[in-house]
């Protein structure tokens, strides 16, 4: 039986697992179970998969979560401090799927306990960068991409040498309003922004994707994680799909990694590393598919992939100050406190004031000092937003 552990098991990447999980039950012993504000499901999965322990990081909550565990031998927990015991119960495999960068400690938590780290959170690599990876190293702990473009990138080099890489291409769908008249996108809604045309997410990846904030975390992510400088990696417009990233050879090979939109192919696959089991996804019929279609990213449209390289030259701790920056402005945006275009404005101002006064790009990396930084880009970005737009 293998101990699996999963962070952020209430959203859709924790419920995609929970799907593959629950289809081998004899072959899983669950350890922890972990969400927010979703007390029923977590409750209900906790109880149906015999978890040792359920947590909610929302410490008011634990009352409605011991009520619902009520007769169960399932062990019930809250609060940040809950989090990190739950990620240091030792577990062959921690699924990380926490939305934003609440996800970093608990994974940094795991990480030094040698597991193997499934990496769903991209904030966890766009904020810790080589923090995580040295954590990995000295711990042995093993990390594995789940984002569907990292883990098509995993994919295509093995059995490679990464010195031989000329470049790496994710691919993005475009979001919402791939085609929608940029005039317009200063007025789109929310729920526009919310509406995926091929992946079924959660919201805030959802609105993340249509802003292409998403993309632009996934390119700093590339960087943390392959090691790949940022001349060397890029992001085209995808609409199908279905390519979901390719790694390009000195020799000219491009090897392109293809799969149908459902993250269960790349959770499964980590799930299952190194080796490939079936997995209920469905099989793409090249004929009917007949084209695939690409085409460059217009940073008019998506200011935020121009942002991503301010990023990524800028290195050190400005990944946290942009994700957390970003991760105020998506609030303002879902509040209706600030337009969809605003985003990306207030995320620039942020970097502006921070890296010309708070010396992101040489403060050395340790989990307090991402912190740290994270908490003020977070209160530079609400006073953006406070003195701008209300
Ligand atoms: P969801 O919003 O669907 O789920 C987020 C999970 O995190 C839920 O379990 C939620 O609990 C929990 N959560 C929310 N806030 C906190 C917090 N402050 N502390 C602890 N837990 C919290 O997100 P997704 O599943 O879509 O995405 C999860 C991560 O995976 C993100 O980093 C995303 O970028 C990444 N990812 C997602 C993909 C996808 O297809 N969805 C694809 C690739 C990457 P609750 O619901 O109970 O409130």
């Amino acid at each position: 039986m293998r101990r699996v552990t999963i962070f952020g098991a209430t959203g859709s990447i924790g419920q995609n697992t929970i799907d593959l999980i629950a289809r081998d039950p004899e072959q899983y012993d669950v350890v922890a179970l972990t969400g927010a504000r979703n007390i029923a499901q977590l409750a209900n999965d906790a109880i149906s998969l015999r978890a040792e322990v359920a947590v909610t990081s929302e410490p008011s909550l634990l009352p409605a979560l011991k009520q619902a565990l009520a007769g169960s031998d399932v062990e019930a927990a809250a609060g940040p401090e809950a989090l990190i015991e739950a990620a240091a119960r030792p577990a062959d495999w921690v699924m990380s799927a926490i939305v934003g960068a609440a996800g970093l400690a608990p994974g940094l938590r795991a990480l030094e306990q040698g597991t193997c780290l499934a990496l769903a959170n991209k904030e966890t690599l766009v904020c810790g960068g080589s923090l995580v990876l040295r954590t990995a190293r000295d711990h042995k702990a093993n990390l594995l991409p789940v984002d569907s473009e990292h883990s098509a990138v995993f994919q295509a080099l093995v059995g490679e040498n990464i010195d031989a890489v000329e470049r790496i291409v994710i691919t993005a769908s475009g979001g919402a309003f791939r085609d929608h008249p940029i005039e317009a996108l200063a007025n789109v809604t929310v729920a526009e922004a919310s509406s995926h045309p091929n992946w079924d997410m959660g919201q805030r990846i959802t609105i993340d994707s249509a802003s292409m904030f998403n993309k632009a975390l996934e390119l700093i992510e590339t960087k943390e994680y392959f090691g790949i400088s940022p001349d060397r990696i890029e992001a085209v417009i995808h609409p199908e799909s279905l390519i979901h990233a390719l790694v390009g050879f000195a020799d000219g090979a491009l090897m392109a990694h293809l799969g149908p939109p459902d993250m269960r192919h790349a959770i499964g696959y980590a799930l299952n590393w190194p080796e490939r089991t079936e997995l209920p996804v469905d099989r793409l019929d090249l004929a009917k598919i007949g084209q695939l279609t690409f085409r460059d990213p217009d940073l008019q449209r998506y200011p935020a992939l121009k942002l991503a390289r301010e990023v990524m030259a800028a290195g050190g701790l400005t990944g946290a100050a942009f994700n957390a920056a970003k991760e105020i402005a998506l609030d303002g945006f879902i509040d209706g406190r600030i337009g969809f275009l605003d985003m990306a404005e207030v995320v620039a101002r942020v970097l502006d004031r921070m890296s010309s006064t708070d010396g992101l790009e040489n403060a050395p990396f340790s989990l307090d000092n991402i912190l740290s930084v994270d908490a003020l880009a977070r209160t530079r970005a609400k006073e953006a937003i406070a003195t701008t737009y209300s």
